[in-house]
C-alpha cells in the first residue's frame, strides 16, 4: 500500500488521500455544490491551483469567490495572462516580460515588434481577450527545468524572458503557465481555466512607457493597463467611482477655488495661495488646540542637522538616497569637486523629526515621574521623492507632518496608546470621517530586535486597540496585516473611508524600542537606576499636505464652513445698495466671518454662478429693499431657493455655523 496524505479540513476533520490528489478532488468529495464553487486552495495558508496534487500532509482550506481578496487577485493575475496572449495572437514577433496584478486590475509590460501600442488597439485586444476567456483555455502549471526554459525562451525569440531566467539560480526548476499556446514564466497561482473570468468584468485602461526592470538605461517598453473584476457590477461600480474622482480632482478643485500650485521650478513642493494657506491655518489651528487639549507641548527643530547625526540614527545607512544632502560651508568652486566627493563635513534636510526630538529629551535629567512625556511637531521634512511618483499634494517631496513623539514607561504604554486612539478618533469624527479602519501591521522579514521584543510589543499594540474606547463596529473591522510592519516596530494604520469610498491611510502610531537605545535616551527609575522610555512616533492627520488633498476629494470642495477659505460672499444686484453692502461686510468681518464682497456692475444670475463655481458656501444678495429693510437674501451652496432674514439673524446663523466642531458648546 502506497503512503497516504492526511489533509486536514478547516473543521478540523482529516481525510486521508492518495498521492496525486488535488484540492479540487476533495471538494468534489464533499460535494458537487462545493466542487463548483472552489476556485482555489490554501494549502498550509499558501494560495496554490485547484488542480496542483498535494505533496505530503497539509491543513486545507478551499478558496471561493466568496473570499474575495483572493479572488480578485487570482482573476486579476489571469486577465494579465489572457492579455498577453492576446496580444501575442494579434501582434506575431511581439515580446513578453511582466504582467502583475495591481489594486484594481493589472498590467502587461511588451516589446512590441513594430511601433509602441497606441490606445487605438486596445478594444481590438479586448476582443481577442474575451474570445480567449470565450475558449475556457485550461491554464496548467508546468515545472521546468531553468536551462531548457531559457533555451525555449531563445529559440521563441523571448530575449527578455531569457535574460530573467538566466539570472535565477542554475538547476532551479521554474514554473510556468500554458494556455492554448502560450507560455508565461509565473509562480501563479491561476484560475483552472480562462474562463473562470467574467468577459465583462475587465477592461483595458491604457497604455504607458515602461523601461524593462523600471532602469532608463534599458529598453523602452509599452505597458497597457487594465482594471479587472469579479463582475461587470463590480466594474460599473468602478468606473463610476473614476468618473466621481476626476471630477473631485483636488488638482482640478485647487485650480477652480485659487487654492495652491505646483511648479516645475519647484518640484513637489507646493506654492500656497492665500485662500489654500486659509484652510491650512484653520487645519493647524484646530490641531494644535487639539494637542494643547491632550498634553502636548509643542516643539520647533532644525531643518538642516550634521550627516554625524544621521548616521548616528541609522538613517544615513537606511535612507539617504531619499535624503536631500548639501555642504556645511558654501564651497567657492574650486572647493566644490573635494566637497562633493565626500572629504567635506555634510548635512542633510530632515526627512523625519524623530532624532531631533529624542536630542530635547535628552537635555537634563529626565525621572520617571516626568513621564509621559508628548513632543509635537509641525514638522517640515523634505524626501526626495523620484519626480514620477509626485502626484499633485497628494505625493510630495516638501511635507509638513502632524507629528508627535511621546516617551513612556512600560507600565504606560497600553494606557498611552488608548489616549492617542481616542485622540484620533475625536479628530476623525470632527473632521467628517466617522468612517475608518484600524490595522495592526506586524513584523517584516527584515528587522531589529529580539521574537520576544515583538511578540510582546504587537501584543500591546493589540490590546490597546481592543480595550479603547473605539465603538464596536470599528473594533470588528480591527485586522492585521503580516510582514507590513516598519523594521524597528510594529505599527497601528488608520485608514479612513472618503465619500466615494476609496480609502486612505493617514493615522500611524508605532512603538519603538530601538531608537531610543540607538541615540541613548533615558530616564531615572523609581529605582534611581537609568531605563529606556519606549518612543511612540504618531501622527493623526499624516502629512496636512496630503490631508487636505483628501479634505478637498471628500468635500468636491464644499468645505464645511469653518474650513471653507471664503465663507459667505456679500453681492450687490444695483448700485444703490453699495453703502448698506459695506455696513453688512463691516459686520460680518468684525464678527470673524471671512467675507468678500461683490459690487461689479453684473447681473446676479451671473455673480451666483461663479460664485458657485468658486464653491462659496454661503452668497448674501443685496438689493434696494434689503438696504432699506436692513436685511439680506442668502443663498447657500447647494440648496434651493433664497432665505430672507434680518441681518442679525444672517451673522448668529453664520456665526455658529462657522465654529470650529472643537469649540462648539456640547
Ligand atoms: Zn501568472
Ligand atoms: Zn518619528
Amino acid at each position: 500500500m502506497s503512503e497516504m496524505f492526511k489533509i486536514t479540513l478547516p473543521d478540523g476533520s482529516v481525510r486521508e488521500v492518495a498521492p496525486g490528489t488535488t484540492p479540487g478532488d476533495i471538494a468534489a468529495a464533499i460535494g458537487p455544490g462545493l466542487a463548483k464553487a472552489a476556485i482555489a486552495a490554501r494549502v498550509d495558508g499558501e494560495l496554490r491551483d485547484i488542480g496542483r496534487p498535494f505533496e505530503g500532509d497539509a491543513q486545507l482550506a478551499l478558496v471561493t469567490s466568496r473570499d474575495e481578496a483572493d479572488a480578485l487577485e487570482l482573476a486579476r493575475h489571469d486577465y494579465a495572462h489572457i492579455l498577453a496572449e492576446a496580444v501575442q495572437n494579434l501582434f506575431p514577433g511581439t515580446q513578453i516580460t511582466f504582467g502583475p496584478s495591481t489594486d484594481d486590475g493589472f498590467y502587461y509590460d511588451f516589446a512590441p515588434k513594430d511601433r509602441p501600442f497606441t490606445d487605438e488597439d486596445l478594444p481590438a485586444i479586448e476582443a481577442e481577450m474575451r474570445a480567449i476567456i470565450g475558449r475556457n483555455e485550461p491554464l496548467v502549471r508546468e515545472v521546468w527545468e531553468r536551462d531548457k526554459l531559457i533555451a525555449l525562451w531563445r529559440e521563441q525569440g523571448e530575449s527578455f524572458k531569457a535574460e530573467w531566467a538566466a539570472e535565477l539560480p542554475a538547476g532551479e526548476a521554474l514554473t510556468v503557465y500554458r494556455a492554448g499556446k502560450f507560455l508565461d514564466m509565473c509562480r501563479g497561482p491561476h484560475l483552472a481555466s480562462t474562463g473562470k473570468v467574467d468577459p465583462q468584468a475587465f477592461r483595458l485602461t491604457r497604455v504607458s512607457g515602461a523601461y524593462w526592470r523600471g532602469d532608463q538605461k534599458n529598453a523602452m517598453l509599452s505597458r497597457i493597463y487594465g482594471t479587472g473584476w469579479l463582475s461587470k457590477k463590480q466594474l460599473d461600480a468602478h468606473m463610476l467611482q473614476l468618473e466621481e474622482a476626476a471630477k473631485r480632482d483636488h488638482r482640478k478643485i485647487a485650480q477652480e477655488m485659487d487654492l495652491f500650485h505646483l511648479q516645475s521650478e519647484a518640484q513637489g513642493s507646493v506654492f500656497w495661495h492665500p485662500k489654500g494657506f486659509v484652510l491650512w491655518r484653520q487645519l493647524e489651528a484646530y490641531m494644535r488646540r487639539r494637542l494643547d487639549g491632550a498634553g502636548y507641548a509643542e516643539v520647533k527643530t532644525p531643518q538642516l542637522m550634521d550627516a554625524r547625526q544621521w548616521e548616528q540614527s541609522g538613517h544615513w545607512g537606511k535612507y539617504r538616497e531619499n535624503m536631500f544632502v548639501v555642504p556645511d560651508e558654501i564651497p567657492n568652486t574650486d572647493d566644490a569637486a573635494a566637497i562633493f566627493s565626500g572629504t567635506a563635513d555634510l548635512m542633510a534636510l530632515k526627512p523625519m523629526n524623530c532624532p531631533a526630538h529624542v536630542l530635547i529629551f535628552r537635555q537634563g535629567i529626565k525621572s520617571y515621574r516626568d513621564l509621559p512625556i508628548r513632543m509635537a511637531e509641525f514638522g517640515c521634512c523634505h524626501r526626495n521623492e523620484p519626480h514620477g511618483a509626485l502626484h499633485g499634494i497628494m505625493r510630495v517631496r516638501q511635507f509638513t507632518q502632524d507629528d508627535a513623539h511621546i516617551f513612556v514607561r512600560e507600565d504606560q504604554l497600553v494606557e498611552e496608546v488608548q489616549n492617542f486612539c481616542e485622540l484620533l478618533d475625536s479628530v476623525y469624527r470632527d473632521l467628517g470621517f466617522a468612517d475608518y479602519a484600524v490595522k495592526l501591521a506586524l513584523r517584516p522579514d527584515a528587522r531589529f530586535g529580539s521574537d520576544a521584543m515583538w511578540d510582546q510589543a504587537e501584543a500591546e499594540l493589540r490590546e490597546a486597540v481592543l480595550t479603547s474606547s473605539l465603538s464596536d463596529a470599528i473594533k470588528a473591522k480591527f485586522e492585521e496585516l503580516p510582514g507590513e510592519g516598519a523594521f524597528y516596530a510594529p505599527k497601528l494604520e488608520f485608514h479612513l473611508t472618503d465619500a466615494i469610498g476609496r480609502t486612505w491611510q493617514v493615522g500611524t502610531i508605532q512603538s519603538d524600542r530601538v531608537l531610543p537605545e540607538r541615540l541613548d535616551a533615558s530616564y531615572v527609575g523609581a529605582d534611581g537606576e537609568r531605563h529606556r522610555p519606549v518612543m511612540l512616533h504618531r501622527a493623526i492627520l499624516g502629512t496636512f499636505e496630503r490631508f487636505i488633498g483628501i479634505l478637498i476629494e471628500h468635500h468636491a470642495g464644499r468645505f464645511p464652513l469653518w474650513l471653507a477659505p471664503v465663507q459667505a460672499v456679500v453681492a450687490t444686484i444695483v448700485s444703490d445698495a453699495d453703502d448698506y453692502a459695506h455696513e453688512v461686510v463691516a459686520k460680518l468681518a468684525a464678527a470673524g466671518i471671512r467675507v468678500e464682497t461683490d459690487m461689479r456692475n453684473e447681473k446676479i444670475n451671473y455673480k451666483v454662478r461663479e460664485h458657485s463655481l468658486a464653491k462659496v458656501p454661503h452668497l448674501l444678495v443685496l438689493g434696494k429693499r434689503e438696504a432699506e429693510e436692513g436685511s439680506v437674501a442668502i443663498r447657500t451652496l447647494g440648496r434651493e431657493g433664497q432665505r430672507v432674514m434680518s441681518l442679525d439673524d444672517a451673522l448668529a446663523l453664520l456665526v455658529d455655523e462657522a465654529t470650529p466642531p472643537d469649540l462648539r458648546a456640547p
